[in-house]
């Protein structure tokens, strides 16, 4: 039963995922759910939004086109949300207050000035928000919101229209993000006077291209989705080294059938003026094109697309808190590049645990191997020990030993990024990792029963050919980390995995030549002649399993090409 259990997996499967998830932590991700992480490997778009993921939400007035200036830089104050001077809140409305502070207005005076009677807060789906207030007895409304809504809200003749968008549209297109200012009368929300358009910088974050990068070298499509104006969207995506591809509105994928909006997604990779609801639709569409999707989120009626996402992800300082009950990944730094690391670390994570089953099954197969069928042929030859009973290849202290030294060999680390997504549907042993535990399982059993069978024949003790062949499973398994690596993509060179079987074969070099340790195990000394059959059986198993494995990589990897 020891032999054939491989009782080591729980404790590394358990001990490689939290590992894998205390890794991710200190590259500020963190994981909700352990499941995400396989989840997390597997992903092949990255659905994220612009505004303080891509960018580096440090926003800054750049300018202010108005006629009339005053009341335009009275509305920046009055019509927000955030707190002033505790730099508390959105950093677009602090970057206002910034602004107007610059221009020698007092916006805390201003707020005590004018008290707030009523208001609508911002949402993505309204895309503005209003606040009343009480002016000199009577009450006036300041709005501030995105151009081409606050613009269709106002009293304007057609040519001052057209003027006004052009403006915002050459803005827009330059990678300023763009507010309108507005008022009107009482608590009204149309009619109003157009009070001037204010242009925001935010910055792209520095380590974006390079993450994008390196996402596409992985086979990951990313895709922005954002709130902002389709002219930003696009400028913000070339800065940050998007691929050329087409921009989409929202609006205009509510009259898509769901087949033309499957086509759209393939050429499409910047989807702008976005509601929640448009989020949805998207991730639905990419999930039934069969892409495992992680989606970004911050507001409050994100939280239904992050469900529906294979990978939700929050935000950690931006968004709000139910978004981040629902993710099952929250970026600690707000950073794209964070998603990516994080993938990257999923990848190695399973591909670890695939190297570590290899591992396992190709031992326990050969022991199963030498274990029955030596029992079976011990048997039939009427070999009995001293107490008369059938001749077991191995003691009981053997196989335990066995299991011990080559289980504990730790779970190694690579980074696996230049590899195509695997595929979610592929079984964790896949034919690859089957055919390896076969051959080398079966190749180092029957290398064993082979010596079994031998060795007496050569004159050397029942006790010491089976102390031979505990030698040759246990050394012969030290060496399997290689191959089981090899069976790997890319063969990495890690100082641990060296030491582990370094250590490992000086353990059994002792047990084997210092009597005193040997004893505990039933292990006897082995002739000189012994040792020869010993060496040449392990250079035997080694090469072919080499051999073997390089040959059903190259030809895997052919296939797969
Ligand atoms: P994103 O954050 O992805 O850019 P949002 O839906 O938050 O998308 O914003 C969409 C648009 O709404 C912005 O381009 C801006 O014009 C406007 N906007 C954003 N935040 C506010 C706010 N607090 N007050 C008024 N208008 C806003
Ligand atoms: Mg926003």
């Amino acid at each position: 039963a020891v032999a054939a259990v491989p009782e080591g997996l729980p404790a590394v499967l358990t001990l490689t995922l939290a590992l894998g998830v205390e890794r991710m932590a200190s590259r500020k991700a963190v994981v909700r759910r352990l499941s995400a992480v396989e989840a997390l490997g597997s992903v092949t778009v990255i659905a994220t939004d612009k505004t303080g993921t891509l960018t580096e939400n440090q926003m800054q007035v750049r300018e202010l086109l108005s006629d009339r200036p005053e009341r335009a830089l009275l509305a920046m104050v009055i019509a927000s949300d955030a707190e002033v001077g505790l730099e508390v809140g959105d950093p677009m409305e602090l970057a206002l207050y910034d602004y107007a502070a610059g221009q020698g207005l007092d916006p805390k005076e201003i707020k005590n000035r004018y008290p707030r009677v009523d208001s609508r807060p911002f949402d993505s789906e309204w895309k503005f928000m209003r606040v009343t207030t009480s002016e000199n007895g009577k009450a006036t409304s300041l709005l501030k919101g995105a151009p081409e809504v606050i613009l269709q809200r106002c009293r304007l003749s057609s040519a001052e229209l057209e003027r006004w968008q052009n403006t915002a549209r050459e803005k827009a297109a330059q990678g300023f993000r763009l507010l309108a200012v507005a008022e009107g009368d009482g608590s009204g929300e149309e009619n109003l006077q157009f009070l001037g358009l204010i242009a925001l910088w935010d910055p792209p974050r520095p380590e974006v291209p390079e993450a994008i990068r390196k996402a596409q070298a992985a086979g990951i499509k990313v895709v922005m989705i954002t709130g902002d104006h389709p002219a930003t969207a696009r400028a913000v995506a070339d800065a940050v080294g998007l691929p050329p591809g087409e921009t989409v509105t929202g609006e205009s994928l509510e009259s898509l059938s769901d087949q033309e909006l499957q086509q759209l997604m393939s050429r499409a990779n910047v989807f702008a003026r976005v509601n929640p609801e448009h989020k949805l639709r998207l991730v639905e569409a990419l999930k039934n094109q069969g892409q495992i999707v992680a989606m970004t989120g911050d507001g409050v009626n994100d939280a239904p697309a992050l469900k529906r996402a294979d990978v939700g992800v929050a935000m950690g300082q931006r968004g709000s808190d139910v978004t981040r009950e629902v993710a099952d990944l929250i970026l600690l730094d707000d950073n794209f590049a964070t998603i990516v690391a994080a993938i990257e670390e999923g990848r190695s994570i399973y591909e670890n645990i695939q190297k570590f089953i290899r591992f396992l099954f190709a031992t326990n197969l050969s022991e199963i191997l030498v274990i029955v069928l030596g029992y079976v042929g011990a048997f039939a030859l009427g070999l009995r020990d001293q107490a008369g009973a059938i001749l077991l290849p191995l003691t009981a202290a053997q196989i335990l030993w066995m299991n011990l030294i080559t289980d504990g060999l730790p779970a190694v680390v690579l980074g696996l990024m230049d590899v195509p997504p695997r595929n979610p549907n592929a079984p964790l042993l896949d034919r690859l990792s089957l055919a390896f535990v076969l051959f080398a399982g079966v190749a180092k059993g029957a290398v064993g029963l082979l010596l079994l069978w031998i060795l007496p024949q050569r004159g050397l003790s029942l006790e010491a050919t089976r102390s031979a062949v505990f030698h040759v499973l246990v050394i012969g398994q030290l060496f399997y980390t290689y191959a089981a690596r090899v069976a790997h993509e890319i063969p990495p060179n890690n100082a641990w995995v060296h030491a582990a079987v370094a250590g490992g074969i000086a353990i059994q070099l002792a047990v084997a030549f210092v009597p005193a340790v040997g004893e505990t195990l039933a292990v006897t000394p082995v002739s000189a002649e012994g040792w020869l059959w010993i060496s040449g059986s392990l250079i035997v198993i080694l090469a072919s399993v080499f051999v073997f494995t390089s040959v059903l990589r190259h030809r895997f990897l052919e296939r797969r090409a």
